[in-house]
């Protein structure tokens, strides 16, 4: 628990300086889906502050029925109209397949995941296939969606067309 206990340390800081309540509606009215990557500091790194943006994560930043219940409430109640994907270069997901990642965890805990990983091998391919599905939802009030891949080696964010 040693994390966590130092987790509690930084948040008595963090109380410390508070800024103070913001409303609910992200400011900016945008969405970023992203991957869980623990070298993608999303906030700094877009620009962002707090109250500004809905951050969804996951591994790869892929667009599930989860992502999509997200992005749905996201929108319908809290007024967010814009989409931005955040995928990204050395992604774990490249370092597996789905077939593999499900052997790996059948062999450890003896149960094989229903889900697929979605791992995948392109990065630009995995961001178009990723507004895909969003282009492909009916649930959403706003489609406006850029993709993106940060580079973890130089920390620079470029654009994915969304058909390549
Ligand atoms: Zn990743």
């Amino acid at each position: 628990m040693a994390e966590y206990e130092q987790m509690l340390t930084a948040n008595e800081e963090w109380a410390r300086n508070f800024a103070g309540e913001l409303p609910v509606r992200p400011r900016r009215a945008v969405a970023v889906v992203a991957c869980m990557d623990s070298r993608m500091p999303l906030f700094p790194l877009l620009g962002l502050a707090v109250g500004d943006a809905h951050v969804i994560r996951n591994a790869g930043g892929v667009v599930t029925e989860d992502t999509i219940r997200s992005l749905t409430i996201s929108q319908h109640l809290l007024g967010t109209r814009e989409i931005v994907l955040v995928h990204h270069t050395d992604c774990g997901l490249q370092k597996t397949d789905d077939t593999a990642f499900a052997d790996l965890v059948e062999q450890a805990t003896g149960h094989r995941p229903p889900w697929p990983a979605q791992a995948f091998t392109d990065v630009d391919e995995d961001v178009r296939e990723s507004i895909r599905r969003l282009r492909a939802s009916p649930y959403l009030l706003s489609r406006e969606i850029c993709g993106t891949v940060y580079d973890v080696a130089t920390g620079r964010l470029r654009e994915v067309a969304a058909e390549g």
